[in-house]
């Protein structure tokens, strides 16, 4: 929210919103869970009620693109096929990230870390700051439904913030609620690409899930429900 154009009204919401998060734990946390499990629209949630920082690896990878900087450009080709970008790009970019005043209650990490040598990263650069991660929260989904979500799934670029055609449509069709801007449906949402990204997440991710649960941190929620009980599930595991 931009403080200096909002009302009045807003700002007192605002305000109680912020007042409601300190009663709540300081946390990091993982959300796991392959494309079109929902990470987005559950992290935006989260960061509502909780007041942490969202830290989207693709969100951040995607802004880089757009800016041309010297990662974006390496990392384009990678991203363009659906295959991971090299961990020595994605640990560069978190770093900054996670030290930003947004992330002092806490971080939501969506979409990283995608496998066993991000996820060492992590908890080294984590320790390192005198933090650790809390939570794993495993997003479920029965693979069929992938597809159909991904196909409807529309996205804000500079939020991040993301849409279902269907299932979690905009306010006006097309626009992003927040700010009116135009949502797209990204390129590497199409089939192909998506397959492609979906057995990634099966091969190389679901073993750092494993690495999570023998460390006894991990929820598993089933997504093959609306939005608001999934959100309920993930918020009980967080008090
Ligand atoms: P996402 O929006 O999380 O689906 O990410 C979009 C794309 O960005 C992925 O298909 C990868 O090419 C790249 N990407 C995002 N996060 C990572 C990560 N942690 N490791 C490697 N590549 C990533």
């Amino acid at each position: 929210m931009d403080l200096s154009k909002a009302s009045l009204e807003d700002l007192k919401k605002e305000l109680v919103r912020r007042e409601q998060c300190e009663s709540k734990p300081k946390k990091n946390i993982i959300l796991m869970g392959p494309p079109g499990s929902g990470k987005g629209t559950q992290a935006n949630k989260i960061l509502n009620d909780f007041c942490y920082c969202q830290l989207s690896t693709g969100d951040l990878l995607r802004d880089h693109v757009a800016k041309k900087t010297p990662e974006g450009i390496k990392a384009k080709e990678a991203m363009d096929k659906g295959q991971l970008v090299t961990d020595e790009i994605v640990n560069s970019i978190i770093v900054g990230a996670i030290r930003s005043p947004q992330c002092a209650r806490g971080v939501i990490f969506d979409g990283y870390p995608r496998n066993a040598e991000q996820a060492a990263n992590l908890d080294n650069l984590l320790s390192s700051e005198g933090r650790k991660i809390d939570n794993v929260i495993q997003l479920k989904v029965n693979e069929e439904e992938l597809y159909g979500r991904i196909e409807g799934r529309r996205v804000h670029l500079s939020s991040g913030r993301t849409y279902h055609v269907k299932n979690n449509p905009p306010k006006v069709e097309g626009k992003d609620d927040v700010t009116g801007e135009p949502l797209i449906h990204r390129d590497d949402d199409k089939r192909e690409v998506m397959q492609g990204r979906i057995e990634i997440y099966n091969k190389i991710t679901t073993p750092v899930i494993e690495y999570y649960g023998t460390k006894g941190h991990l929820t598993t929620v089933d997504v093959m429900q609306n939005i608001n009980d999934v959100y309920k599930n993930i918020s009980n595991s967080l008090i």
